[in-house]
């Protein structure tokens, strides 16, 4: 059995003068390291320095993190165009190949430049913060082939905490179960899914999930984590989950700590939030595009699009970290409509939909009528749920709450809304 206390799993911080950092101090500490990246980018990274030419800059133009917004945004299909004209990682490196320890390859492809000695933080910072301590013995279900995720960066990261690794990488779900039962394994590394199906082929091998395994902590990502499969997966296993986000270019970009309280940006990168079609930072409240700035020499990735949406937070988090959070990731920002100059996005839609069990199936339509743009939601109830008027009007006014945008209710008969159909149908024409 483990020898950690579980008190010890809830106490302490990974890199305490950093994650209590108080605002005025952090905002001061990141731009010093902004603009350390950028002198070292300009002169290292071809493709930052054309970028930087490309608009005219110079690295004395970019001091604070506010200035980041002359700098046009780098998406990953620019990655991947520009990897193709200039192999293997289109200028984006910024030390010789000879100076790197690994090269791995995601899909898209995307190269990427691994470095000889690993120092992210954020991933090993939201193992902490999710209870992973010293001397736990943590099965690594992501996939090590290829991808830099579960070698490079989830291994690594367990290494810097203190953790044993079993690098199961994923699949043999069987092999998996005796290799929790037999080594007392602590902590879980992987999918919220292939968790799932680690518990179901255990129960399914007669073992009980509490007293035969040993299972603590679980650190997830790269797949959205309803609240209902987590609740389900740690009363199964009387266990902690916590999640974290980020992509395999750029690295960690937020981790929950055990207050679930969003996601904690970490503190090796610049997040901002801004609006997908100017660019602009947001700020805290307002839901738009995640972009990331990593201080990685070897791959210093600046303004990095993720294409995914979120909300930023500063008020205060109870576990002491001081860091803005991530509020949930929204969806993608392809999928993003707006109306009457509000963001409408399917995560919001979702959201709506469900509070309430009673519906079935549920799609919005965006048209314009004499100029002004309308938003219906159609809505399939379940069989025996009754279509009154008050459900109508409850429905909403909880449109108006999460969305912000007033939106009617239309009940549909069962079959109206096609299989596969988008979730936002935006049939509006601009002729
Ligand atoms: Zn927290």
């Amino acid at each position: 059995m483990s020898n950690i206390d579980p008190s010890d799993r809830t106490k302490g911080f990974l890199k305490k003068n950093l994650e209590t950092l108080p605002h005025k101090k952090r905002i001061e500490y990141l731009n010093q390291k902004l603009r350390g990246i950028i002198q070292y980018a300009y002169k290292h990274s071809t493709a930052f320095k054309e970028k930087m030419e490309s608009v005219g800059l110079k690295p004395k133009d970019i001091q604070t993190i506010k200035d980041l917004e002359k700098i046009p945004i780098t998406k990953k299909a620019d990655l991947v165009d520009l990897q193709k004209k200039n192999p293997p990682f289109g200028g984006f490196e910024g030390v010789p190949i000879s100076e790197l320890r690994r090269i791995y390859i995601s899909p898209g492809p995307i190269h990427e430049p691994g470095e000889m000695e690993y120092n992210e933080l954020g991933w090993a910072q939201g193992m902490y913060a999710s209870g992973f301590r010293p001397g736990d013995i943590v099965i690594n279900t992501f996939s090590y082939h290829m991808v830099p995720f579960a070698l490079h960066m989830v291994d690594n990261s367990l290494h810097r905490i203190g953790c044993i690794v079993i690098p199961t990488g994923v699949g043999n779900t069987e092999q998996q179960v005796h290799i929790l039962k037999t080594f007392k394994t602590t902590g879980f590394c992987g999918t919220p899914s292939f968790l799932l199906n680690i518990a179901e082929k255990a129960e399914e091998m007669g073992l009980d999930l509490k007293k035969d395994l040993n299972l603590q902590v679980g650190f997830v990502a790269a797949e959205m984590l309803p609240e209902s499969l987590r609740t389900k997966l740690e009363e199964k296993f009387g266990m902690v989950i916590r999640q974290t986000y980020g992509t395999a270019d750029i690295g960690c970009l937020g981790y929950e700590c055990l207050k679930k309280n969003g996601m904690h940006i970490p503190d090796d990168k610049i997040v901002e939030i801004v609006d997908p079609s100017t660019g602009k930072q947001l700020g805290p409240g307002k839901t738009g595009e995640i972009v990331a700035t990593s201080f990685n020499k070897v791959y210093p990735l600046i303004r990095f699009g993720t294409g995914d949406l979120s909300i930023l937070t500063e008020t205060p988090c109870p576990c002491g970290r001081t860091s803005p959070r991530l509020i949930k990731i929204l969806g993608r920002v392809d999928q993003v409509t707006k109306v009457r100059g509000l963001f409408v996005h399917p995560g919001q839609v979702d959201e709506v939909a469900s509070r309430y069990p009673q519906i079935e199936k549920y799609q919005v339509v965006v048209t314009r009528k004499e100029d002004r743009d309308e938003m219906t939601f159609r809505i399939e109830l379940k069989k025996d749920a009754p279509r009154t008027e008050a459900l109508k009007e409850e429905i909403e006014k909880t449109i108006r709450d999460v969305v912000k945008v007033r939106g009617e209710v239309e009940f549909l008969s069962e079959g109206s809304i096609p299989e596969g159909a988008k979730k936002i149908d935006d049939q509006r024409s601009w002729e």
